[in-house]
């Protein structure tokens, strides 16, 4: 397989955050930009249907990957706008106002979604539906009872990821799909990170309304798509653009002809990989926690152990400053436990929902391996980051306060 031409420096070990584009997805892209550039709404030329052949070839691909009918494919320009068409979506088109009474409807959702999924709840709660974002176990797995807990009578909503982003922890997504279906509930799920990299099927998987994106796959930035089940039962949803029309009314504006033929073929290299690259890098993450918790104690990956994608780690270092640690291994370009917002560095809102300390949370790695990271590169990480966490801990009072045998919880931490 042709290796991209991607910088090998920094080694890329953040690919919950964003992939290489496939070279076999740029090539199938290509002639879309500058030969077959008509618009899909051009219906009287040879311009419009070959863009319209492209953008119907790659409805096939990605229906295939999810077990779906092409019709019940709608592109977007991302998960995050899957998420809010979803979720807002079914929320207008399904509110229960009986009469007298102020709720709008009930949703459930879970406390450590993604912000494209927590934030459009918070709007409809301010909308005034009533939304419960359940609290997550430590494992970070959301079971079935759990979100069963959560349901009442007016519930028309249930949204819970498939894998989580920054732990890669696996929720019972079949289990809990098979609940709203009994109950008549609709059901979305976030398949972001999950969808390309595990097996998909929305039928057994009992899923309404599945959200992915192209990026997260070797695809473009900038193309995603919704599936909307349209039998047993019927979804529906109101659109969140009004204009042209297309995608049937749910999505209007002119396609992205070339971002929906690179997401289709990312799609279709995905069905034929996905078990070998999962395998692989199964292994290669396996090896790189299993050796970085036995060369450093106090230590520890975050998430429920086996529930988890292959290619995520999330590890905690104990006894080390956050920012120290970043600085130390930035040769490897991954995401820290640490969220960048306007005024500060705040601890993952995920490690913390998890009862993950802010002082641990900060001085936690993800490290999400992709299609094109060798054993070399694990190898390099592994030696790289034992060896900042071991010098980073010479200099710690702390650590050598707890080697001491003192009580540090009893002792003052240092703020910064
Ligand atoms: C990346 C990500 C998103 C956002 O996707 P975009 O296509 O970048 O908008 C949403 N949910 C999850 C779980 C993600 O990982």
């Amino acid at each position: 397989m042709t290796k991209p031409a991607a910088p090998s420096s920094p080694i890329y070990m953040d690919h919950a955050a964003t992939t290489p584009c496939d070279p076999r997805v740029v090539e199938a892209m290509l002639p879309y930009f500058t030969q077959m550039f008509g618009n899909t709404g051009s219906r009287n030329h040879k311009y419009g249907w070959d863009a319209e052949a492209g953008v119907d070839k790659a409805r096939e691909q990605v229906a295939k990957l999810l077990n779906a009918d092409e019709k019940e494919i709608i592109f977007t320009s991302g998960a995050t706008e899957g998420n809010n068409l979803a979720i807002k979506g079914a929320a207008y088109m399904y509110e229960k106002a009986p009469a007298g009474q102020a709720k709008r409807g009930h949703i459930v959702t879970g406390l450590i979604e993604h912000k494209a999924v927590l934030d459009p709840c918070k709007r409809l709660q301010k909308e005034g539906f009533d939304v419960t974002f359940v609290d997550p176990p430590v494992d970070g797995v959301y079971t079935a009872e759990m979100i069963k807990q959560a349901l009442r009578e007016d519930t028309i909503l249930v949204s819970i990821m498939w894998a989580n982003n920054e732990i890669g922890t696996i929720n019972e997504v079949r289990e809990i799909g098979k609940l709203c279906k009994e109950r008549g509930i609709v059901f979305h799920v976030d398949g972001t990170q999950w969808v390309g990299k595990m097996p998909t099927d929305v039928e057994k998987d009992n899923i309404d309304l599945l959200s992915f994106s192209g990026h997260k796959i070797y695809g473009p930035k900038g193309i995603g798509a919704l599936y909307v089940r349209r039998k047993k039962p019927r979804v529906r949803l109101q659109s969140l653009f009004d204009g042209g029309g297309q995608e049937r009314g749910f999505r209007s504006g002119t396609l992205n002809v070339t971002g929906i033929v690179g997401l289709g073929k990312a799609c279709e290299i995905a069905m034929n990989e996905m078990e070998h690259d999962a395998a692989r890098l199964f292994k290669l993450r396996k090896h790189m926690e299993d050796s970085l918790l036995k060369s450093l104690d106090y230590s520890a990956v975050n998430g429920h152990k086996d529930k988890r994608l292959p290619h995520i780690a999330n590890i905690s270092f104990g006894f080390v400053e956050g920012e120290g640690l970043m600085m130390a291994v930035k040769d490897i370009a991954c995401s820290s436990g640490s969220a960048c917002t306007s005024a500060s560095l705040e601890p993952s809102y995920v490690l913390k929902g998890l009862g993950v300390g802010d002082e641990l949370a900060h001085s936690s790695l993800r490290l999400s391996l992709g299609r094109w990271t060798t054993q070399e590169q694990v190898d390099f990480a592994i030696e790289k980051i034992t060896f900042a966490v071991k010098r980073l801990r010479e200099m710690s009072p702390l650590y050598d306060m707890h080697k001491e045998g003192i009580d540090i919880s009893k002792v003052e931490w240092a703020h910064h």
